[in-house]
């Protein structure tokens, strides 16, 4: 797509804004009254989002209910926010697991590397975004909050089919 830029002459002299206000206004009715205009009633209408949408993370749980994290260090190591936060443990069979695996969700730019990273496919970025805290503190979600999201998870981009048709 070619982006075209429109190069506007500073006015010289003394200007009537009238002029400017009227076009605003004749505008904003014609948009109005335009049967085409893209109106969504949120929350009642929703957009369908794209599979590749990236927002809020989940973390997806084995058969009986454990996290799939194998606390590897990957995704903190490459998160490029640095807003994941990963203790590690180890069970007495020598498996590791998270004793603490936070992501503070304000600090997150989403991009999606955690996801392309872990080698468990445990974290995921998912097909959400209302998630409307009132207070910074509840944007940080634990374990237990990022298995119990159910939304659907992150498409990630194939190479095989870049336009994911
Ligand atoms: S999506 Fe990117 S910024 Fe967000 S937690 Fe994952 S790696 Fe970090
Ligand atoms: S990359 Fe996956 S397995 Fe490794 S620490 Fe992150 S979530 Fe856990």
């Amino acid at each position: 797509m070619t982006i075209k830029v429109k190069v506007l002459e500073r006015p010289v002299g003394e200007v009537s804004y009238l002029r400017a206000t009227v076009k605003g206004l004749a505008l904003t009715f014609k948009h109005l009254v335009d049967p085409h205009k893209v109106t969504v009633q949120y929350p009642e209408e929703r957009w369908d989002i794209s599979p590749r949408w990236r927002g809020t993370h989940r973390m997806l749980t084995t058969e009986d209910g454990k996290a799939k994290c194998v606390a590897c260090g990957l995704c903190p190591t490459v998160c490029p926010a640095n807003c994941i936060k990963l203790v590690p443990g180890e069970d007495e069979d020598g498996n590791r697991y998270p004793l603490v695996f936070e992501i503070d969700e304000f600090r997150c730019i989403f991009c999606g590397y955690c996801q392309e990273v872990c080698p468990e496919e445990a974290i995921h970025v998912g097909r959400h975004y209302e998630n409307a805290e009132y207070s910074r503190d509840r944007f940080v979600y634990d374990l237990e909050r990022l298995t119990s999201q159910s939304h659907a998870v992150c498409e990630m981009w194939d190479p095989a089919d870049p336009k994911g048709e």
